[in-house]
């Protein structure tokens, strides 16, 4: 946790331009037509890295076990997340839908980026700076 009491989803934002799969050496990643979202065949993936080092915002990550990266698939779109979130009544997760005229890859950012810019929303400008020196 880089900020204390700020920990977000770090996930896949569906490039427009998908630089992850394109990198992909041995095609084990694809777009899903109906999600838009990245879909890996694990039979594929050698683990080489290249979609994690391609990636704006390092989403993929490597299986802690198994020789594979992982990657969030929409749940083929009804995401398992959304559901629980809601169950929890948090509400804070929700489903939106892409459109043509807006860039998700800007918004794809390591988890460390991610953590400040949304502490400094939650905490404001000086707070965070205070607390993100200690
Ligand atoms: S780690 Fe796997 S999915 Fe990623 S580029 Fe290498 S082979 Fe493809
Ligand atoms: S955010 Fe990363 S994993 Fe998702 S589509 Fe873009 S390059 Fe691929
Ligand atoms: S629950 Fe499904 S949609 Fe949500 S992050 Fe995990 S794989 Fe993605």
């Amino acid at each position: 946790m880089f900020v204390p009491g700020v920990e977000i989803p770090h996930l896949c934002f569906q490039c427009e331009d998908y630089p992850c799969v394109n990198a992909c050496p041995t095609g084990a990643l694809s777009i899903n037509d109906k999600t838009g979202a990245v879909n890996i065949d694990v039979s594929k993936c050698s683990a080489c890295g290249l979609c994690v080092n391609v990636c704006p915002g390092k989403v993929p990550h490597m299986h802690p076990e198994k020789n594979h990266i992982v990657l969030c698939d929409l749940c083929d779109g009804n995401p398992k997340c959304v559901e629980t979130c809601r169950e929890g009544k948090w509400n804070t997760l929700k489903i939106t839908f892409r459109s043509e005229r807006v860039s998700y890859k800007v918004s794809a950012k390591t988890p460390k980026k991610l953590t400040i810019e949304t502490a400094r929303k939650i905490l404001g400008e000086e707070i965070a700076k205070e607390v993100l020196s200690q």
